[in-house]
């Protein structure tokens, strides 16, 4: 139907008589002359017509007609192809289009998100939509080029699974052949990737989707998709370097420039320097250690503490008035501390609250420690070493942090993160940092009785931005060490066999040593594209709220399959 895309036409074309297809975009008049934007993916041109011809906003055209140079006075510098235009134009009415609730250009930008994503079709009419679309879709390809050239084998698995390990809420799917019973949505393909190990095949990819139930967010979609990987016979030095290839592939790919080798730090690190497990590295005001500048301290809210640090924001003294510190210190508070302690630098010292207790030893030291000079703003807390670092990098993030997508794009490896985080409410047990696979680290084995949270794993996290992009980890291949690990998750022996034999048992039969990874390719594209927001660079993706305006999903379940599926709604308990 076509020779040329819309946004081709150069002068080069000047003189060819073309066809082009697309929308009608904006239309002025001009008496006896109108000038019709026509629109497909590729951009717009201008096709001139006579101003009696009905053709309105969003109708299909084709248009046939001569190429010419536009006049002196008329060019579109703005528009790839602002120097021609397309006159004694024929057109042909493919199809005729109600008026759209929003204008197909980027003053959709500012209309309200509901809107844009019940008519999401036409919101993806939009330069902006196909952009990211096509970013998209170069990710996607750069990464399963890469994947298949090092050597991976791109292998689907179910999406009706049993239970995966991530430890997210999971949707449910009842089974109609046995009422009661219910398959999961997959997680992720963990459980089956490590089984395709056993299974002998090596190097496993897939561009999965998987399923979480969790609130959503600016990073968070139910569904989204992961680049998931498995190898066998290797170590964390070659998943990482496996991983790194496809990813600053898939980078190259959208910027045209290769970014640089991906740094590693461990997650001790991370915590001491940026106070976060996902560090942003694109900015500085880095916590400080000031534990030994307050050992003699007077101070009581500092004296005794397991860990005193602080942050500094250069000349934020006369920035932060007693409001916005107020606000800091509530924000500090809620995250966990006892306090937050402001200095402003003076000429003098310290202008502060607590500046009267200060000796004039560690004024002098803390300038030092804190590298401060007139106009700056310092922040502390004192507390046990994680919450410390926890608030600090919290307020590190919320003082300092650009948009996501902001250049220059940072990207880290995390390693040696804790095999257990935290305990559960109930038990008191420890739980999985990662999930209950992940390979302890073998110079923390003897710590397991006596002190398990200090024992590292073989985990790593990549994170770009501040944004985590995925985790990863060596897998347990051999079934004593996972009988030690589930014993410190307080899983005994029988619940073991009972949740995970249908996934160990095989292992008796040769696990070969693995490990893998995966990325969740929304968030690189998201960061690639320039968006703040998965929902962005998702074709349908849903609201906050998990809905989704265009289908009007979720929607009440239809009796008779209920009926069918053996399931009855009980009243709602809020
Ligand atoms: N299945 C893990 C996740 O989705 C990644 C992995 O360990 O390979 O977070």
């Amino acid at each position: 139907m076509r020779t040329h895309l819309c946004g081709d036409m150069r002068t080069s074309d000047i003189g060819q008589t073309v066809s082009v297809c697309g929308w009608v975009g904006r239309r002025r008049d001009h008496g006896g002359v109108g000038f019709v934007d026509l629109r497909d993916h590729s951009g717009i041109v201008q096709c001139v017509v006579n101003d009696d011809i009905d053709v309105r906003s969003e109708y299909v055209l084709r248009v046939t007609g001569t190429v010419r140079e536009r006049l002196d006075g008329t060019r579109n510098e703005n528009l790839p192809t602002g120097e021609v235009e397309i006159g004694d134009c024929v057109i042909e009415i493919l199809r005729v289009a109600t008026p759209p609730p929003f204008p197909i250009d980027e003053r959709a930008d500012n209309v309200d998100e509901n809107i844009r994503l019940t008519y999401r079709y036409l919101d993806l009419r939009r330069e902006r939509m196909q952009r990211n679309l096509r970013i998209r879709s170069k990710v996607n390809a750069a990464v399963r080029n890469s994947m298949d050239s090092q050597g991976f084998v791109e292998v689907e698995t179910p999406m009706l699974v049993p239970s995966t390990p991530e430890g997210a809420r999971e949707f449910l799917v009842p089974s109609r052949k046995e009422p009661g019973s219910f398959y999961a949505l997959p997680q992720s393909p963990q459980l089956f990737k490590q089984l395709l190990m056993v299974g002998g095949v090596d190097r496993y990819y897939q561009i999965a989707r998987c399923l979480r139930d969790e609130d959503l967010r600016a990073d968070r979609q139910y569904e989204f998709m992961q680049l998931d990987m498995e190898m066998s016979f290797v170590n964390q030095d070659d998943v990482l370097d496996a991983v790194s290839e496809s990813v600053l592939a898939a980078a190259e790919a959208v910027t045209g420039e290769r970014p640089d080798p991906i740094e590693r730090i461990t997650w001790h690190d991370a915590m001491n320097r940026f106070g976060i497990d996902k560090p942003d590295l694109r900015f500085g005001m880095e916590l400080q250690e000031l534990t030994d500048v307050f050992a003699n301290t007077e101070f009581k809210a500092f004296a005794g503490a397991a860990a005193i640090k602080g942050i500094k924001v250069d000349g934020g003294a006369e920035e932060y008035g007693r409001n916005q510190l107020d606000k800091l210190t509530d924000k500090a508070k809620s995250a966990g501390a006892k306090g937050l302690v402001w200095m402003k630098t003076t000429d003098e010292g310290f202008d502060s609250p607590v500046a009267k207790f200060l000796s004039d030893d560690e004024v002098v030291a803390l300038r030092l420690a804190m590298d401060a000079t007139t106009g700056d703003l310092i922040l502390i807390v004192a507390d046990d070493w994680e919450p410390t670092c926890e608030v600090l990098g919290m307020l590190r993030n919320e003082i300092g942090r650009p948009p996501v997508h902001e250049g220059p794009y940072k990207y880290v490896w995390v390693v040696e993160f804790p095999l257990f985080v935290g305990r559960d409410k109930e038990t008191g047990n420890p739980k999985s940092g990662h999930h209950p696979f992940t390979m302890p680290h073998p110079d923390d084995i003897d710590k397991f009785e006596s002190d398990p949270m200090s024992v590292r794993s073989i985990a790593y996290d990549l994170v770009l931005n501040g944004w985590e992009l995925g985790s990863g980890s060596i897998r347990i291949h051999e079934s004593e060490l996972q009988r030690k690990v589930f014993r410190g998750l307080g899983i005994s022996d029988e619940e073991a066999e009972r949740k995970f034999g249908f996934f160990l048992n095989p292992f008796e039969y040769g696990a070969p040593p693995h490990g893998g990874f995966a990325f969740g390719l929304d968030r690189l594209v998201a960061i690639l594209a320039g968006e703040d927001n998965i929902r962005e660079v998702i074709a349908y993706p849903k609201t906050q709220s998990g809905q989704d305006p265009m289908t009007n999903s979720p929607i009440e379940g239809d009796p008779k399959a209920m009926e069918e599926l053996g399931l009855k709604i009980l009243p709602r308990v809020d």
